[in-house]
């Protein structure tokens, strides 16, 4: 089996060199090839000698993800769907398909990227967790939907780049995979975005932010709160009557920040559901303790499933009533609607062939 270079550290190309018997400063070279050069084509890597890159091309692959559409949005969005090859065992042997969204902006583009396909989280308002989970992305899968829509609009760049991990999955749940490529994504000496941009986002799995809390690389994090207490949370989701709120906020509260860095709340608003003043007010407790948060509010797009939009009313009484005391909070509409820009959405129009235009995600943070 030829061994899959995508994904792969700085340590182990330069292991990878030094057993085909290369000099160890040639796996840097392959290193700086594929992340900093995005050259995917071992003939194109002209820094490596032509014997070490056709010994390469004999045990070894570099496999992207196969584009299977992109669509394009009138506010410049563009919206990948990529198929992946099935899982390797049984149990996750469907074919895959995740989305990556890249949305230019003035002096600086996000993309937000998948970490699973499907997921198994269950949250009633998401459209990805009708798929359930299919099967987690490699290291490799996670940093091609950022070097793919790089490389795509290389010239046109902006000179900041965000990435948001709020496409489909559930990061927390792939931890070993997502923190490798996070690793990949932070190198300062190879694709080099800077954590202060980049948040991963997550419905709060517990133990994974603890986990989170001792990486040496570390992106921000938002946390998908959605619900004012318990009972309303374990409806919405699910997830909840695992890692209830206290121990939610109590990972929250404990989470090491750095001196730049605040706990982001995501709180997608579901007319007569979680919207009302009583709401904002148990929010402002839960999050009263914290040493620094934001909070992003963010409007929900009517379409089939069985929620409602929060009036403009109504979510400016939210908004004040949080600003009032002290918690930053603003509200944040999710980009590229006209390209069905919901997390999940396209996977399943491909299984289902049934256009569906709720969209709870991506935001921009
Ligand atoms: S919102 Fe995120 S965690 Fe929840 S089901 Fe959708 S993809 Fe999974």
């Amino acid at each position: 089996m030829p061994i899959e270079l995508l994904g792969k550290s700085k340590t182990e190309l330069t292991d990878l060199a030094t057993s085909l018997g290369e000099p160890s400063y040639r796996g840097a070279q392959l290193y700086q090839s594929l992340y900093i050069e995005r050259l995917f084509d071992l003939s194109q890597m002209s820094t490596l000698p032509a014997t070490f890159r056709e010994r390469l091309a004999n045990e070894t692959k570099i496999t992207l993800p196969v584009i299977r559409q992109r669509y394009k949005s009138h506010d410049g969005s563009v919206r990948y769907l990529f198929s992946l090859p099935p899982g390797d065992d049984r149990a996750t042997s469907r074919p895959a398909s995740v989305e990556a969204v890249f949305m230019p902006s003035d002096g600086r583009q996000t993309i937000c990227i998948s970490t699973q396909a499907g997921c198994a989280v269950d949250c009633q308002f998401c459209l990805t967790a009708q798929l359930g989970l299919i099967r987690n992305l490699t290291p490799g899968e996670i940093v091609a939907q950022v070097l793919i829509p790089l490389e795509e609009h290389k010239h046109a760049l902006q000179p900041n780049t965000n990435i948001v991990l709020m496409g489909q999955g559930e990061p927390l749940l792939n931890f070993d995979n997502v923190t490798a490529a996070l690793r990949l994504l932070l190198d300062p000496k190879g694709i080099a975005i800077s954590p202060k941009h980049t948040t991963l986002s997550t419905s709060g799995i517990v133990p994974g932010i603890e986990k989170l809390a001792k990486e040496e690389v570390r992106p921000g994090l938002a946390i998908s709160l959605n619900a004012s207490n318990d009972e309303q949370r374990d409806a919405l989701m699910p997830i909840n009557k695992k890692y209830p709120l206290a121990a939610l906020m109590k990972a929250c509260r404990e989470y090491p920040l750095r001196s730049w860095e605040y706990l982001m709340f995501e709180y997608v608003m579901l007319g007569g559901v979680n919207d009302s003043l009583a709401d904002a007010k148990r929010v402002v407790k839960l999050l009263a303790p914290l040493k620094a948060c934001k909070v992003n509010l963010i409007p929900w797009n009517p379409g089939s499933l069985p929620f409602h939009e929060s009036s403009p009313e109504v979510i400016d009484i939210f908004q004040k009533h949080l600003i009032e005391r002290d918690i930053p909070t603003f509200v944040r509409h999710s980009r590229g609607r006209d390209v069905m820009a919901a997390c999940g959405q396209l996977a399943l129009n491909e299984l289902t062939s049934a256009p569906n235009p709720n969209s709870p995600l991506p935001v921009l943070p």
